[in-house]
């Protein structure tokens, strides 16, 4: 059986549309699915549409959460609920293209472990949103050794792979990158982003900020790597100060230099200051996976189990 994941937050005019259309494809196509809504504690009627695609058609089941837990949590809720041999992540607003599930099954069929939805271009999104998901790309490429560009939460994975994300221990996940780092046999299905079907993106640039920083700290060091980095350089340049000052101070200039006595507060001052927090960031993390609280909390579900 196929079980599709779909996250939904604030999609109330998405879900019916969402479910019929998968349905009726897998009907066409003769594949046992099983469709899973994950109402990401959305403020609007998605549940109540949840329901109603639930009674309209017996293999489709939802689970709500208690209040917004982000896509990443609903991701991982939908895997832990799923029935299926294989599962495909698919996005409440028909972003992607419900054919190429039909694709991605057939690959599974050959054999392949993990298939990978690739963007061949980014679906619209401002200038600032290209450029800041650009760079945000090509950091974490960098440290999965993938080029992650592309990339998408679109996915179908075998139930092996279900397994083995399901029984990492951490909180904090990026599950784009951890089909790139479980390994397996994987193969890439390209498709075209569409527009989406309804509503708004439920990103701006503050969430997106957010999500960046915490998908690179729970996926590299390397933040703290470059502090050592700027602070060795640092020590560079002011080696080479310090000898220019002596310098000046046997010769008996050393009265002036004012500024430089300024901009090096204000460097070094500055240095510090980023490099703590960068620090603490860390130690955040540390504090919030030792808690241990749940990835999230169900409060209402409905369909089969
Ligand atoms: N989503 C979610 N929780 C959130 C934000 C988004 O479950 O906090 C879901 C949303 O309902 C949609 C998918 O994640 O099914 C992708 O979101 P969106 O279309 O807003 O993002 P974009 O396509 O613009 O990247
Ligand atoms: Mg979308």
């Amino acid at each position: 059986m196929l079980s599709v994941i779909i996250p939904a937050y604030n999609e109330e005019q998405n879900v019916a549309l969402a479910a019929k259309t998968l349905s009726e494809l897998f009907k066409s196509e003769n594949i046992p699915y099983e469709i899973i809504f994950i109402d990401d504690g959305s403020k609007d009627k998605t549940y109540l549409e949840i329901c109603k695609a639930a009674q309209a058609d017996e293999n489709v089941k939802g689970i709500s959460f208690s209040r917004n837990f982000g896509k990443e949590s609903a991701i991982f809720a939908g895997l832990e609920e799923s029935c299926g041999s294989c599962a495909v992540i698919f996005d409440c607003d028909l972003q992607f293209p419900p054919q190429k599930i039909i694709e991605m099954y057939k690959l599974w069929k050959d054999g392949y472990e993990v298939v990978e939805g690739v963007k061949s271009d980014r679906g619209g999104g401002s200038f600032m949103y290209n450029l800041f998901a650009k760079s945000f790309y090509r950091i974490i490429s960098r440290f999965v050794g993938v080029d992650m560009q592309s990339t998408s939460d679109f996915k179908l994975i075998d139930r092996k792979v279900m397994d083995a994300l399901l029984s990492l221990p951490e909180r904090n996940t990026f599950f784009r990158a951890l089909s790139f780092w479980s390994g397996f046999n994987s193969t890439q299905v390209e498709f075209k982003v569409e527009k989406r079907a309804n509503g708004k993106s439920k990103w701006n640039l503050i969430k997106l900020t957010k999500y960046a920083v915490s998908n690179i700290t729970s996926f590299t060091t390397a933040p703290l790597q470059a502090v050592t980095v700027i602070g060795i350089v640092l020590l560079c340049f002011m080696a080479v100060l310090a000898v220019q000052t002596l310098v000046r101070y046997i010769c008996g200039f050393s009265a002036e230099g004012f500024t430089t006595v300024i901009l090096l507060l204000l460097l070094i001052g500055g240095s510090l200051m980023m490099a703590l927090g960068v620090i603490g960031y860390y130690i955040a993390r540390i504090y919030e996976e030792v808690k241990g609280r749940p990835r999230y909390i169900i409060s209402k579900r409905v369909g089969k189990k």
